[in-house]
């Protein structure tokens, strides 16, 4: 095994209390993360698994869920997208929750554990912003003191979303380390929670990092993929042939694969950005250009090069330039369960346009690799059921698109 170099590379032990989640998912994931930190991470996973079986906690979870971030999202058909790939395409509603994107599912739930833990502070770390704008919301809801860390760079392609978090009453530092993007918030994030274990949570924004924040954060985010199964059981009396995701960290695609797992009919497919082009180099495809090491925390598939340090990623959507994913999903990957592939740059803008032209829907640029995928593989997909996750909406990538497509439009 080769292992990438990062601050949180040394191994020491594996939690997992008797009776507890496993902190491995099939070789992959576990906590390699440092001594300071382990007690944090063994209490957060013996507060999740009281809270979770805690009908008072679930009570309050949902509540916030219903009528404060806008559950269930809906369902809807794709007429015109369906129509020009050969399809039926059926898109799950995330960017109609409350601040724009499935985010507020994960920092809900973290932020009510924070609260029963008894502290008064959350860092988080962000790449788009989205995630950083969700636990800025969740903050100022619950009453909780919010840093949240932020790689400069990043924050200048995601500029409405700064000014979004501070709105909010967050402080966001930015991150001039590295090549500011979210691998270097994610590395600040954790140092400054090393810093403050006591007083702070931290609420990691994807699945990924040490256990238990993987199991967490998919547990979170899995309400969207009961809703999605329930609903499309509702619609068409069946089931999805295909379940298709855009990966960043693999939050949004781990929640909705999990309302599938079981299926084994139903195929589930995430999308990583492929950038300039995997054959490029330039590109954030951790299944196609990568190889198992660990970064922050978890043993997983990432991008490093013959000396297992971290290769800088490419992509034109800042939630998916990260050089590692999710562990579950290298898990997934590893079993053949689900498949993954990537949709370039060039291929992602495009759909982004597709879908505002064909369906009135500005999607995330994120979002927008997912839909590029099925359109790219619209000969295999033709006249099946396919259901896509519509991770975010993007109003944030305005500028960047704008940029982009200058010329063109
Ligand atoms: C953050 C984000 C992503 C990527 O994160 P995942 O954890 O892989 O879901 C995808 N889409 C949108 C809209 C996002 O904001």
């Amino acid at each position: 095994m080769r292992q990438a170099r990062s601050n949180f590379q040394v191994p020491t032990r594996f939690p997992g209390p008797a009776g507890g989640a496993s902190s491995l998912l099939g070789g992959f994931g576990g906590c390699f993360a440092p001594e300071t930190l382990m007690q944090n991470l063994l209490d957060l996973e013996t507060s999740w698994l009281e809270a979770r079986e805690d009908p008072e906690f679930q009570l309050e979870l949902d509540l916030l869920l219903t009528t404060y971030a806008g559950r269930a999202t809906p369902l809807s058909d794709a007429p015109r997208l369906s129509e020009l790939v050969g399809a039926e395409v059926l898109l799950k509603r995330e960017d109609l929750l409350h601040t724009g994107a499935h985010k507020l599912n994960n920092t809900i739930g973290q932020c009510l554990l924070a609260k029963r833990a008894g502290k008064t502070r959350i860092i988080a770390e962000t790449g788009a912003g989205q995630h950083g704008v969700a636990s800025a919301t969740t903050a100022a809801r619950l009453g909780l003191e919010c840093v949240v860390y932020m790689g400069a760079r990043d924050a200048a392609r995601q500029a409405p979303n700064v000014s979004r978090m501070k709105l909010l009453g967050a402080r966001v530092e930015l991150v001039e380390s590295g090549a500011q993007t979210l691998k270097d918030a994610v590395d600040e994030a954790m140092r400054a929670w090393v810093e403050d274990p006591d007083g702070s949570h931290y609420v990691l924004g994807s699945a990924l990092g040490p256990h238990p924040f993987p199991r967490i954060v998919a547990d979170f985010q899995s309400v969207i993929g009961r809703e999605a199964r329930a609903q499309v059981k509702e619609r068409t009396g069946g089931r999805p042939d295909a379940v298709v995701a855009c990966v960043g960290g693999g939050s949004n695609a781990i929640g909705i694969f999990r309302g599938f797992l079981d299926d084994e009919d139903v195929e589930l497919v995430g999308v990583e950005a492929g950038g300039q082009g995997v054959e490029t180099g330039a590109h954030a495809a951790r299944f196609s250009g990568g190889s198992p090491g660990v970064l922050h925390g978890t043993h997983t598939y990432l991008l490093q090069d013959g000396g297992g340090q971290v290769r800088e990623t490419t992509s034109v959507s800042a939630g998916l330039d990260y050089p590692a994913v999710g562990p579950e999903h290298a898990a997934l990957h590893a079993l053949g369960r689900a498949r993954y592939g990537a949709a370039s740059d060039e291929a992602a803008l495009a759909a982004f346009q597709v879908l505002a032209k064909r369906e009135g829907i500005l999607p995330a640029l994120e979002t927008s690799h997912a839909v590029a995928w099925i359109m790219e593989n619209a000969e295999e997909l033709r006249g099946k059921r396919v259901l896509v996750n519509l991770s975010g909406r993007g109003d944030k990538d305005l500028d960047t698109v704008l940029r982009v497509l200058g010329e063109r439009l």
